[in-house]
Formats: structure tokens, C-alpha cells, sequence
């Protein structure tokens, strides 16, 4: 009999989850909505040309080798990363008061982070958006924070509960660690606006809560990586400190290379070096030191204004053609005269439309249109497709008639 059998099958992770569903559904009509990856109008998955000539240019090489890398990761790519989040002009990276470490991907950023927090500082509360996504409260309650929500969406209007936001966190205790997206909200794709983003900064600041940024889709919201990093530099600017966990899983299509950043912006130069020690021994328990090759193509690409600029448009069609699937998917709507207001779906930006649509009427869609979606309503617009767009409108009209 073996050791392990009382471990009792665990449940599907619900977002990766919808995927393992949607791989054993044999219908021609199936469409996997669930995951937030980009897809082609083919419904490819995207290996960005830019990404494609990096790696030639890595490979063809021949003086690149395997050793390890720091602890600390990749030195040029934790430069540019802080950089491109803060902006090349920052006054806090002149000031080297900015610690950067090289983590896998967003998820790890955040976790180091949090396994950071809860070793060196005070508060252990961190108050997250609701809704957030799915994996955020997982990962801060197993690095031994204690997971609080601060209301964020107002179903009624499909938009920010600004009040209810403000409300939670001028009632959260001081020094409290708050979670942001740095834009394109996940799962919502509702973003505050500048206006509201001060007021949220002058109240955080005021009460001397913690911002922990995530930003997992620099330059997928507007298509511009200055714009969509507004957010992160206001709270840069004032001279306060914050945490930025940054993925490259979307932006570069980098998904399964797992590069990403955590930076954390002190107030001097010596508190930022006395973190990074400690982030030092954080990481060298965990895994001992990151991947090379992923952060090897960002630091290339990073370091080439021609790449770079390259990339950028690159980028930008990614989320233009995102912005056209809304468009369309709307349209088609409209066409179809389906009951209720559907303008939320050109309103919220990112990768992402929370529909509205509850659990019965997506378990609805999943059975009779072999629509794969989390259960939240949630859908990737990125994995829509001009010819995906009419049959994902008859199964919303079907869902709601
Ligand atoms: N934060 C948010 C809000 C996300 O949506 C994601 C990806 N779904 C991540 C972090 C982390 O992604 P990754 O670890 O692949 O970079």
C-alpha cells in the first residue's frame, strides 16, 4: 500500500483548469477563452519577430555560456526592467535608491516580494482588489501575510467602486501593504483613472500604507508602455517607497520563459542595498538563482533602440487587435439586439472583459457553444478572432434570453 494514500485528489486550478477542459472537449467549434494568452486572428499562439532575432542573435553567439547567473538574476536586464517600469529619466534610479531582482515571471516577483514582507516588515496585512486574480491571495497567505480585500468593482455598473475603494483603504490600519495593478485590472479591466490614482496615492501616503504594484501588462492596456506605467511613477515621484513585480509573459509573449522583475524602491541608496542583501537570501534557498535565456532576449532587446523600437510596435498591434475583437464582439451584439447595456465590453481595457455573465449561464455557454471560460464571466479577448466573434455573440445572446 502506498505511503501517500490518504493524499486526496485536489481540485483543477480554475483558471489552468479551463484549459485541461477545453484540450479534452473534441467539438470543431470549441473556443478557449479561459487562459490569458495572446492568440493571432489564426488563433495562433504569438512568437513576437523581434523575440525570434533575439535568440538568433543569442544562439549565434558562439562566447555565451551556461554558467549561473547572481542570485540576483541577469544584471543588464534588471537595469533596463527598472527602467522600462520607471522610466529611463527616474529620479529614483539616478538616485540608485531602487533595488531590482530577476524573478520567474510576475508570479515569482510577487511571491518574493511577499516572502520579503513578511520577514522584514512590521505590518503582515496586505489588502487586495475585489475581485483580483485568482492566484494573489494563494500566493501572499502562503508567503505568511494575512489577505484582506478593499472593494474595487461595482457590478451595477460595471465600472470602479471609487467610493467603496477609498472607504477600505482609509479604514485599513496604517502601514498596511496594498496590492495595485498597474493597469489593464485583472480580471475586471477597469483601470482609475489619473485623477483617482492621485487621490488613492494621497491617501495611501497619508496613512503610510505599503503599495505592492503588479504589473503583469505594461503596454497591453493603451498599447504604450509609458501610459500604462502612469500609475507605478506617480507613486515613484512623490520620493515613497513601493514594490513593483513586473511579467514579461504578456508584453513580450514570453509566457513559458518565466522573466520577470521585482523592484523595490527605498528611500536611499543604503536601505536599497541592505534589501537587496536580504532579497539575496530570500531567493538562494528557493531556487538558487534564475533562468538565463528569457532574461538573456528582454536584456537584448532592451539594450537595441532599433529592437526596442521594434518591439514596440510589435506591442502595439497585440493590443490593437484586442481592442478590435471589443469592437467587434460589441458590434455583433448590437446586431444580434441582445438585451442590456454591452458597452462595458469597449469601456474596459487589457486582455480581459468581465462580462457580467454568472456561473450557470457560462456553464450554459460551455455546454451548448463549447465556449471555455472562468466561471466569473471572465473572458480573453486575446483569444478572439474575427471568426470566433459571431458564434461567442449567439452564445451570450443564448445565455441571456
Ligand atoms: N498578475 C496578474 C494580474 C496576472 O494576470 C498574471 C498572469 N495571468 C500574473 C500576475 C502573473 O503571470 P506570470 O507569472 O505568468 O508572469
Amino acid at each position: 500500500n502506498s505511503v501517500f494514500a490518504h493524499v486526496v485528489r485536489a481540485p483543477e486550478d480554475p483558471i489552468l483548469g479551463v484549459t485541461v477542459a477545453y484540450n479534452k472537449d473534441t467539438s470543431p467549434m470549441k473556443v478557449n477563452l479561459g487562459v490569458g494568452a495572446y492568440r493571432t486572428e489564426e488563433g495562433k499562439p504569438l512568437v513576437l519577430n523581434v523575440v525570434r532575432r533575439a535568440e538568433q542573435m543569442l544562439v549565434n553567439d558562439t562566447s555565451r555560456v551556461k554558467e549561473y547567473l547572481p542570485i540576483t538574476g541577469l544584471a543588464d536586464f534588471n537595469k533596463r526592467s527598472a527602467e522600462l517600469i520607471f522610466g529611463a529619466e527616474s529620479p529614483a534610479l539616478q538616485e540608485n535608491r531602487v533595488t531590482t531582482v530577476q524573478c520567474l515571471s510576475g508570479t515569482g516577483s510577487l511571491r518574493i516580494g511577499a516572502e520579503f514582507l513578511a520577514r522584514h516588515y512590521d505590518e503582515h496585512t496586505i489588502y487586495i482588489p475585489q475581485p483580483t486574480w485568482g492566484n494573489h491571495p494563494k500566493v501572499f497567505t502562503l508567503a505568511g501575510l494575512s489577505v484582506k480585500y478593499y472593494r474595487y468593482y461595482d457590478p451595477a455598473t460595471r465600472g470602479l467602486d471609487f467610493q467603496g475603494l477609498l472607504d477600505d483603504l482609509a479604514a485599513a490600519p496604517a502601514g498596511a501593504i496594498v496590492l495595485l495593478h498597474a493597469c489593464a485590472h485583472n480580471p475586471t479591466g477597469v483601470d482609475p483613472t489619473i485623477d483617482q490614482w492621485e487621490k488613492i496615492r494621497q491617501l495611501m501616503r497619508s496613512k503610510g500604507l505599503l503599495p505592492f504594484f503588479d504589473s503583469a501588462y505594461q503596454g497591453f492596456a493603451s498599447g504604450n508602455l509609458d501610459a500604462d506605467a502612469q500609475s507605478v511613477r506617480m507613486f515613484v515621484a512623490d520620493g515613497g517607497e513601493c514594490l513593483v513585480a513586473q511579467s514579461y509573459a504578456k508584453n513580450m509573449g514570453l509566457y513559458g520563459e518565466r522573466v520577470g522583475a521585482l523592484s523595490i524602491a527605498c528611500k536611499d541608496r543604503d536601505v536599497s542595498s541592505k534589501v537587496e542583501s536580504q532579497l539575496k537570501l530570500v531567493i538562494r534557498p528557493m531556487y538558487s538563482n534564475p533562468p538565463i535565456h528569457g532574461a538573456s532576449i528582454v536584456a537584448t532587446i532592451l539594450k537595441d533602440r532599433k529592437m526596442y523600437d521594434e518591439w514596440t510596435v510589435e506591442l502595439k498591434a497585440m493590443a490593437d487587435r484586442i481592442i478590435s475583437m471589443r469592437q467587434q464582439l460589441f458590434d455583433t451584439m448590437q446586431a444580434r439586439g441582445t438585451p442590456g447595456d454591452w458597452s462595458h465590453i469597449i469601456k474596459q481595457i487589457g486582455m480581459f472583459t468581465f462580462t457580467g455573465l454568472n456561473a450557470e449561464q457560462v456553464s450554459f455557454m460551455t455546454r451548448e457553444y463549447h465556449i471555455y471560460m472562468t466561471s466569473d464571466g471572465r473572458i480573453s479577448m486575446a483569444g478572439l478572432s474575427s471568426r470566433t466573434v459571431p458564434h461567442l455573440a449567439d452564445a451570450m445572446h443564448a445565455a441571456v434570453t
